[in-house]
């Protein structure tokens, strides 16, 4: 199996989390057909944002009919603490947004589930295609321009302060703005711009389990929303992990990565998985190394 593209960012994240996994899944994303209440649950949220800016109602209103019109289309069983966590980060999403529309530098527009791609040269100069869709593009009166990913998944540890900087998914919608295209109002579109990257979380953020690099445990997460400011040498270097990923992934390289075992799904289909101590950042160091092997 070798996968040519379009490189969506999910593939790299995949990969990093144990290509393995991904080659056994493959790269098609399936429509699960009997969703669970984790997957869907993402989606009412997105949903019910999406239309609250596209002016369909009120947002907590947009929630609930969404919640409900989910609940019975796939016979979910809602979970009430995640429901009462989602009206509570909803109603603090509106608040947030309002004051950032009223703030001197305000909100002037929003886009919403933009679509957009981009391409990276490899080493012999042909163009690697990424593609993807943006949660939301912010634009604001100074002209700044807001990338945004509504994070409704469980916060790993240090994803507040390190995620952001590891997210391969802004780094993808990000590098389409400042050097791709992004699909707006039926026309594809070059920004050209620098932007300012955002993860809105919506889940709480839980203390500490444990010690680490991040914080010590019992010590509170920190807020929210992570935000950075994308640089060109930022770009350049997005450029060359990805790059490392797509040859990876060109030349059949899906090693296991037994530290993610109790998570998988697919073990089953694994024979692989037992005693392996192979790690996806030691197998891409190693292919720096392959003459010959090129994107
Ligand atoms: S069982 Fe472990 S090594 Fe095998 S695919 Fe799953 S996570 Fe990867």
């Amino acid at each position: 199996m070798i996968f040519m593209g379009p490189y969506h960012p999910s593939h790299l994240n995949a990969w990093l989390w144990c290509a393995k996994q991904l080659s056994i899944e493959g790269f098609e994303r399936v429509d699960d057909p009997n969703p669970r209440w984790s997957t869907q649950f993402g989606t009412i949220i997105h949903e019910a944002i999406e239309h609250w800016h596209n002016g369909k109602g009120v947002l907590l209103d947009l929630f609930r009919k969404s919640l409900a019109d989910h609940t019975t289309r796939y016979h979910l069983e809602q979970k009430p603490d995640d429901v009462s966590m989602a009206t509570e980060a909803l109603a603090q999403y509106a608040k947030d947004f309002h004051a950032q529309c009223n703030a001197e530098n305000s909100v002037v527009s929003v886009r919403t589930e933009v679509k957009c791609r981009t391409t990276i040269l490899n080493s012999a100069g042909r163009e690697i295609k990424f593609e993807g869709t943006i949660d939301q593009i912010r634009r604001l009166n100074d002209g700044t321009i807001q990338v945004v990913d509504l994070k409704t998944g469980k916060v790993a540890d240090g994803f507040d302060y390190e995620g952001l900087r590891r997210s391969y998914q802004l780094w993808t919608y990000s590098h389409a703005i400042a050097r791709g295209e992004v699909f707006i109002d039926g026309v594809w579109q070059r920004l050209v711009s620098l932007p300012e990257a955002m993860i809105l979380h919506f889940r709480k953020f839980q203390p500490y389990k444990r010690n680490s690099q991040y914080g010590l445990k019992g010590e509170p997460r920190k807020g929210r929303v992570s935000q950075v400011w994308i640089t060109e040498e930022g770009l350049d270097s997005f450029e060359k992990r990805a790059l490392q990923i797509v040859r990876a992934l060109r030349f059949d390289i899906f090693p296991p990565n037994p530290s993610k075992c109790s998570l998988c799904s697919v073990t089953a289909k694994c024979s692989l998985s037992m005693g392996l101590e192979l790690n996806q950042n030691e197998t891409l160091g190693a292919l720096e190394g392959i003459p010959g092997i090129q994107t």
